[in-house]
């Protein structure tokens, strides 16, 4: 089944919204084993819209608009289905008492029904209403000569309850068959181009699954898909390839789909009894919110300091005022003074530190912005990393911290 989405609203041409809900459907569909070649999207505007159409009833089997069902002018979805299936709208008896309800549990019962209302109970002959549980709009669903018009309303909760309930169920018993099942592998601590040299020859012959690499914001992502007739061995498929990825690729990947390096170092952690204590500088407390962010953070997340001034690590962390005369704030030995200070001062397994130079301004020849040194320190040694990341404040706070998890992730295995 050849699918096609169309999304109806100025707003989305204007970028004032975000199109969320053509992703939703697009992972929904692949879920159901339908697939999606096209997607458009349209102003709220008559003769493109008919033309959107048109065009997608040209090649598609099955078209999904979203959006422009409400009670408004400019919400037109029904009157271009109407004429591009030359099928005249029609009131659907039940909707128009849910309007008509909907109006007099408000107002009383002499109210008079805007005309604008009346009209979301207007349908093209011959559809089905797809009730909708949490808003005033149905879609509908309108099966003509071997295709299928399916429209839902734009609010996205109200498209993705209706989808849910009403399209999902018959969509994935239309389609029995073909599943497609995407895992996420998720890295870290490599870049895009040197996993991509690890796995060439997989991805050379990649056939079923297919394989896709993605990069954003210092970490990697391997998407396997696997096409077959059920869940289970579109998941054998994947099982397998997972493996293979896995031993060539120990201390980056860390965790799969949505999980976190936060989660995944936390859950280390806690299984093996560990503490750690945090010295941040450039990094603000950024580290410390991560680790935090997990649930059941306080069985090994003991303390955090930001020590951003000379006199805070001194004072806090016991670093000596020669290190930080001689060597200066960012500098190696003064992150392992950090670490180490920590450690002790706290009481923890592990001292995590951070001192670097975020920027725009602060840059030397010497120490550049982007300079960050990692530090961490345990009962058997310290080890200092130094890095120097490109971009913004934000980033360089973002990929530092991710570095910091990633030290203590592959040092507490
Ligand atoms: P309503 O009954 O609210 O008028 P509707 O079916 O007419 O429903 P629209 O008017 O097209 O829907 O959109 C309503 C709101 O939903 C928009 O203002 C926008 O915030 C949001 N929305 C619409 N389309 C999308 C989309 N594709 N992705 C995310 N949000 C959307
Ligand atoms: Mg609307």
């Amino acid at each position: 089944m050849r699918a096609e989405l169309i999304m109806i609203g100025t707003e989305l041409l204007l970028g004032e919204v975000v199109d969320t809900n053509a992703s939703f459907l697009a992972v929904k569909l692949a879920h159901c084993g339908v697939d999606l070649y096209y997607k458009s999207t349209v102003g709220d505007n008559l003769s493109r819209g008919k033309e959107v159409l048109e065009q997608a009833l040209r090649r598609s089997d099955l078209v999904i608009i979203s959006g422009g069902l409400g009670p408004t002018e400019d919400d037109l979805t029904r009157d271009i289905v109407s004429l591009v299936t030359k099928r005249e709208l029609v009131e659907d008896s039940g909707v128009a008492q849910d309007v008509q309800n909907w109006f007099y549990e408000r107002y009383g019962t002499q109210t008079q029904i805007p005309p604008h209302n009346r009209k979301q109970a207007l349908f093209p002959r011959g559809s089905h209403v797809l009730a909708n549980p949490v808003g005033t709009a149905p879609g509908f669903w309108l099966d003509l000569d071997g295709q299928s018009i399916i429209a839902l309303p734009g609010v996205p909760h109200e498209l993705k309850t209706i989808f849910s309930t009403s399209v999902e169920p018959v969509l994935l018993s239309q389609t029995s068959g073909q599943r497609l099942v995407t895992r996420n592998l998720n890295f870290v601590g490599i870049g895009e181009s040197r996993l991509e040299e690890i796995l060439q020859d997989l991805l050379a012959k990649q056939s079923n699954p297919t394989m896709a690499l993605y990069a954003s914001g210092g970490k990697v992502r391997v998407r396997l898909t696997a096409k077959a007739s059920s869940q289970a061995d579109a998941l054998s498929l994947i099982e397998p390839l997972t493996d293979e990825i896995q031993a060539r690729t120990k201390g980056y990947l860390y965790g799969l789909d949505g999980q976190t390096l936060e989660e995944v170092v936390g859950r280390q952690l806690m299984e093996g009894g560990l503490t750690v204590a945090l010295a941040e500088s450039c990094t603000g407390g950024l580290v410390s919110h991560l680790l935090t962010n997990v649930p059941g953070s306080s069985s090994y997340f003991q303390r955090g300091y930001v020590v951003y001034s000379n006199l805070a690590k001194q004072e806090d962390l016991g670093v000596p005022a020669d290190t930080l005369r001689k060597f200066g704030a960012v500098s190696p030995e003064t992150a392992k003074a950090m670490s180490e200070g920590v450690r002790l001062e706290v009481g923890t397994d592990f001292g995590l530190a951070l001192t670097g130079i975020a920027g725009p301004g602060g840059g030397s020849p010497e120490k550049p912005v982007g300079l960050v040194y990692i530090s961490l320190a345990s009962s058997s040694d310290t080890i200092v990393q130094r890095h120097l990341w490109r971009g913004t404040r934000e980033q360089i706070k973002n990929r530092s911290a991710l570095a910091a998890l990633q030290l203590l992730w592959q040092n507490s295995q």
